[in-house]
């Protein structure tokens, strides 16, 4: 299979589970090229597939050099250093991995500097899992209520990433439980706070991930193929 027609079959299951869901609205879908060549990266732009993840700084500043094109819209999913974040806050389009007091502050003082607002997505560790990153789920709240004293990030809403298991029944609560803390906060109504996306669901679980509620779905292995 080509990623061209792996990316087809994607799209189509997210669709399928899309109207099977508990909203039934958009869900949105980043193309992880984390390892992944230019050359497989550009199969999927040429697809149309302009929203791309990546979770390590390095990598991600090397390919927006060598794609050099503005219509891409690049993802930041993994921990992201605080000492890193004058490389690619100016560059990206979201930051899913907010999770912890400093980095907001490092990147609210670039952004300020620059007058830009950068959007953000907090991540959650929600199933307590000691060598993930992510805010404690009950924490959360919490958490965005101290983002709110800075000016220049914006929260836009939560990201997950899953246990790794087979257990489908307890998966699915994971990501109900990230649905249910998203709508709480939406409904908190705060200022400047707007819980619109909920970034969940991989190559592994973005089926059920979307029947709970996720808008946005990161799959990296299910259009490439396995990395090394
Ligand atoms: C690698 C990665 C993905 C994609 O995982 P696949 O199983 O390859 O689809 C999604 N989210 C994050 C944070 C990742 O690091």
């Amino acid at each position: 299979m080509s990623i061209r027609d792996n990316l087809e079959r994607i799209i189509e299951q997210i669709e399928n589970s899309r109207r099977h869901s508990l909203t039934n609205g958009d869900v949105e879908l980043i193309a992880v090229t984390k390892t992944r060549t230019i050359e497989e990266i550009q199969e999927v732009i040429d697809c149309g597939q302009l929203d791309i993840g990546e979770n390590k700084v390095q990598e991600l500043r090397d390919k927006i050099d060598l794609l050099k094109n503005s219509s891409i819209n690049y993802h930041m999913i993994g921990n992201l250093q605080t000492n890193k974040v004058k490389y690619i806050y100016d560059k990206i389009k979201l930051i899913h991995s907010l999770d912890r007091i400093n980095l907001v502050e490092e990147i609210n003082k670039r952004a300020k500097k620059d007058n830009i607002y950068v959007d953000c997505l907090v991540e959650v560790n929600i199933a307590g899992e000691q060598q993930k990153g992510g805010v404690e789920y009950n924490k959360v709240q919490k958490f965005i209520e101290e983002c709110m004293e800075y000016e220049n990030v914006n929260i836009k809403g939560l990201m997950t990433v899953a246990p790794n298991t087979n257990d489908e029944v307890y998966l699915r609560n994971c990501f109900r439980k990230m649905f249910e803390l998203n709508e709480k906060i939406k409904n908190s109504n705060y200022e400047k706070v707007e819980m619109k996306h909920l970034s969940m669901g991989m190559s592994g679980d973005f089926e059920i991930a979307i029947e709970e509620g996720s808008n946005m779905v990161r799959i990296g292995t299910s259009i490439f193929g396995n990395r090394n």
